[in-house]
């Protein structure tokens, strides 16, 4: 019996890029048992419901996912379908790790992973317009919502992924010097638990403008990074800038209930159906559910096999500069695999 797992290959490029990222993890041997759901805007032709409950029940059960790009539907009444699931299963870390695979750009030794709070900070939802006279929306106020709870299991979460993956250390980026209070708090959570992994996990902190700076000027001193909401959401784009754009960026989602794999790219409707789209993000994000599930030896043949097939450069999509189908780059890769 394989480990169930829900599939939901999603719009656009997603089922291009599932059947690619399925054929190759058969190939690797992964025992996966898939209950294939929908989502998005192939779930609103087929039910009118962008998130059917069945897709949230198969998460429910499987308690694991892999998801392709969904489109949300424009329009009231919809939800964006990725808050929603977001919210639904508390997926409270956002776990996006970025490396260069391809030499001769920018630099050549970035390899970070970023942590962000995915459920609270900013993003909290806690937004209201202030009436001044006859002005109902004179100001408008969103609340930047931090909890102990919820920056001491995001904080920890980093610290045992250090743990489980070799890494060294620790940055906490914050702006506690502006924001006293609820980056302040975030910040002590993190000195607190911090001090439990001494010896084990080095710890240091940014102020999230240096931060960016450093980031771009001297990339190699980073390790892992752990922030807050809004911070982790500009910065992961920032980390996926560095290594070559979000065509090769996976994402993990965790919450206590679920874990939830994708790719951090969109439905790119401009080539779907073409059968030309880069499958590696997807496949990325396939490679950390392997690991989440403890199968972390098969993820890395996987990886391997794939950065190398996109380091020759020989048999690679459009978006890398070359003239490759999906299916020619995973035959690559499978045939790599041995
Ligand atoms: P996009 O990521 O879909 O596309 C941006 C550009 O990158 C396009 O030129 C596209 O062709 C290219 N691209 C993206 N992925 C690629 C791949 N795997 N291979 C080759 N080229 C690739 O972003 P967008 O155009 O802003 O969004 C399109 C739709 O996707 C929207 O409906 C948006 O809501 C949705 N979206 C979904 C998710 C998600 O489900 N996680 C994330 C982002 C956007």
């Amino acid at each position: 019996m394989g480990i169930p797992c829900t599939l939901i290959a999603g719009d656009g490029i997603g089922p291009d890029i599932t059947d690619a990222t399925l054929r190759i993890l058969e190939a690797a041997g992964a025992n996966f048992e898939w209950d294939r759901q929908l989502a998005g805007m192939s779930a609103v032709h087929a039910v009118k419901d962008p998130m059917p409950e069945a897709t949230l029940e198969s998460i429910r059960r499987t308690r694991l996912a892999l998801k392709g790009p969904l489109e949300t539907p424009v329009g009231d009444g919809y939800r964006s379908v990725n808050v929603a699931l977001r919210r639904t299963f508390d997926l409270y870390a956002n776990v996006r790790p970025a490396r260069d695979i391809i030499p001769g750009g920018r630099f050549d030794n970035v390899d970070i992973v970023l942590v962000r709070e995915n459920t609270e900070g900013l993003y909290s939802g806690l937004e209201h317009y202030i009436r001044v006279g006859d002005d109902e929306r004179a100001a408008a106020q969103s609340i930047a919502l931090i909890t102990r709870l919820g920056s001491e299991r995001v904080i920890r979460y980093a610290f045992e992924y250090a743990l489980k993956h070799g890494r060294k250390k620790i940055t906490l980026v914050h702006k506690a010097n502006i924001l006293k209070y609820s980056q302040g708090l975030f910040r002590q959570v993190g000195q607190t638990v911090a001090k439990e992994y001494d010896g084990r996990v080095a710890y240091d902190e940014r102020i999230v403008d240096a931060c960016a700076m450093q980031l771009v000027m001297k990339p190699e001193s980073f390790d892992m990074i752990v922030t807050t909401n809004l911070f982790g959401d500009i910065l992961s784009d920032l980390l996926s800038g560095l290594v070559g754009g979000l065509g090769l960026a996976p994402g993990a989602n965790i919450g206590p209930d679920a874990a939830i794999f994708e790719a951090v790219h969109g439905t790119a409707p401009d080539i779907a159906g073409q059968g030309v789209a880069n499958p590696s993000a997807l496949l990325f994000a396939a490679c950390l559910m392997l690991e989440h599930v403890g199968d972390g030896d098969r993820a890395v043949r996987i990886r391997t096999a794939a950065e190398s097939v996109i380091r020759e450069g020989r048999t690679v999509t459009r978006d890398l500069g070359g003239t490759a189908t999906t299916r020619e780059f995973a035959d690559a890769v499978v045939a790599r695999i041995g």
